[in-house]
């Protein structure tokens, strides 16, 4: 065990193969933090132990007071089309690396300090992060892994103890990230805009052994990366759209080429369904809406074959051709995704060719009677166990979903299984707990403004048993009387 630390060995695989894709940098020390969320099932799964994270040297380690022994901070440079205009010159300016650890599958973890202070690519920022949005993600992120959806992790918040001018004076906050890496597409365009070949293929190598170790030796490993990624990210918008999240800022700079979910800036659940749902107030014209979300998946994707033409063949006109033979298969991918998704959500799990016409006709007529979408599938396995009154509730007893009803308990009656059991696993799919936003906000407020915890860890708690109903924590599983659709959320970086 390393003395002075976290008990972990810190790896710089980053550092030491990506030279040209990152600037060293060093943390600002807040020597007024406080610890105010570590988690600690996240440390065991790291190998961290739980005397060694609720040590001093943690402490200092998350609080950017201290470097940890053998680590090479830095910030990562990448570029983004950020609302569909380019820009070549993002990159980490308000994030560290500290360096890679082998967590207790074997499996390579960044860690990472968000709201570190000033690196070379801060531009006019002052690197910093306002304590609300990084309790925020805290709780997002780890609510969607509860919910089994790939996504960053969070491993420690801090209150800086500072104050961050973003309009009025804020907290200031400080998080400890957790990700299967941080490469984005951002990383790629960035990389090919050097126009230099060996820097491309340095970083599709190290990302083909760090994440798609199985494309290495095919016939052509980096036309293969890329149909790898495509089906990580059709996979994730998939199920973003099977749970009702909306990202809120899908640009290339934000799609992590593992196919996590990263950047929890102005995300949010939608409560009554409606797929024209955008919550972020930057998003004025809509871009990043739910329903766009399957074509912004390959507009972005788009962008990522470009940043390999040079890799995938000598010849540029072979090389787009492959490439878009890769890119026309993301949606018909995605599609089958999401209907398999859609189609356990809905209790099959025979497959039927009627089925995608079912589900959207349910989509349809929720969008119609302006119903939950989250409840909408709980009361659906509930009417299964003979209670169909609440699910008709919901839908006003509109008559065209009562059709619909009966057409559906046709086809789950050819699943030759009880009618419990499928609403059981209906529940183990559906979530009852998500992240509404006035919870979110409560929880926001008053961690931020009175400095109380509690709702927070309430709902942290709520959140991380999304599936198993407790009749004590009704109001957490429904949403405000009344529309949401005026909510905003901000970037509030
Ligand atoms: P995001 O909206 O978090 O995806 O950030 C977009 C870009 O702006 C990234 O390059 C961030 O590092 C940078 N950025 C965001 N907030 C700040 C800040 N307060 N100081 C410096 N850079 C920032
Ligand atoms: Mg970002």
């Amino acid at each position: 065990m390393l003395e002075n630390d976290l008990g972990i060995d810190f790896q710089n695989t980053f550092a030491k193969d990506l030279e040209g894709l990152y600037k060293e940098s060093s943390a600002t020390s807040y020597p007024s933090a406080e610890v105010l969320l570590l988690n600690d099932n996240l440390a065991l799964e790291l190998g961290i132990d739980l005397k060694n994270l609720y040590s001093m040297n943690a402490f200092d380690i998350f609080s950017g007071n201290k470097r940890p022994v053998n680590s090479i901070t830095l910030a990562q440079a990448y570029s983004g089309h950020q609302f569909g205009r380019f820009n070549p010159n993002l990159g980490d300016g308000r994030a560290l690396l500290l360096g890679e650890v082998l967590n207790k599958r074997g499996e390579l973890r960044d860690i990472q300090l968000k709201g570190s202070g000033p690196t070379p690519f801060s531009r006019r920022g002052d690197g910093k992060s306002a304590l609300g949005p990084v309790l925020r993600e805290y709780l997002l992120s780890e609510s969607m892994h509860a919910l089994g959806i790939p996504t960053t992790r969070a491993l420690a918040v801090i209150k800086t103890g500072e104050q961050v001018e973003r309009g009025s004076s804020l907290p200031g906050g400080l998080m400890t990230r957790v990700a299967s890496s941080h490469i984005r597409i951002g990383t790629f365009e960035f990389a090919s805009l050097q126009n230099d070949t060996k820097l491309i293929k340095k970083l599709a190598d190290y990302s083909i052994s760090r994440h798609f170790p199985e494309t290495a030796n095919v016939e052509n490993p980096y036309l293969a990366l890329f149909a790898a990624v495509c089906n990580q990210q059709a996979s994730l918008v998939a199920n973003w759209m099977s749970i009702g999240f909306i990202h809120g800022v899908m640009n290339t700079d934000n799609m992590s080429i593992s196919g996590e979910t990263i950047d929890y800036g102005p995300c949010a659940f939608m409560n009554t369904y409606n797929p024209q749902t955008v919550f972020s107030s930057i998003d004025t014209k809509g871009r990043y809406a739910y329903q766009n979300q399957p074509s912004i998946l390959t507009w972005n994707l788009t962008r990522l074959a470009e940043s390999l033409i040079e890799l995938v063949h000598h010849k540029k006109d072979e090389s787009i051709r492959l490439l878009t033979e890769v890119l026309q298969l993301i949606k018909p991918v995605y599609t089958n995704y999401w209907l398999v998704l859609m189609r356990s959500k809905i209790g099959l799990s025979k497959e039927d060719p009627t089925d995608y016409e079912l589900i959207i006709n349910l989509l349809n007529l929720m969008e119609k009677n302006k119903v939950d979408f989250t409840l909408c599938f709980r009361l659906l396995a509930k009417s299964l166990i003979g209670d169909s009154k609440p699910i008709r509730n919901i839908f006003k007893g509109c008559s065209e979903f009562n059709s619909w009803l009966m057409l559906w308990q046709e086809r789950i009656s050819q699943e030759g299984i009880p009618d419990e059991e499928i609403s059981e696993s209906m529940n183990n799919i559906n979530p009852l707990y998500v992240p509404r936003n006035h919870n979110v906000e409560a929880a926001l407020q008053a961690a931020t403004k009175q400095n109380n915890m509690e709702p927070f860890k309430k709902l942290f708690s709520i959140l991380q048993n999304p599936h198993k109903e407790n009749d004590d924590l009704r109001e957490y599983s429904t949403p405000l009387s009344g529309d949401d659709s005026s909510y905003k959320t901000f970037c509030g970086t």
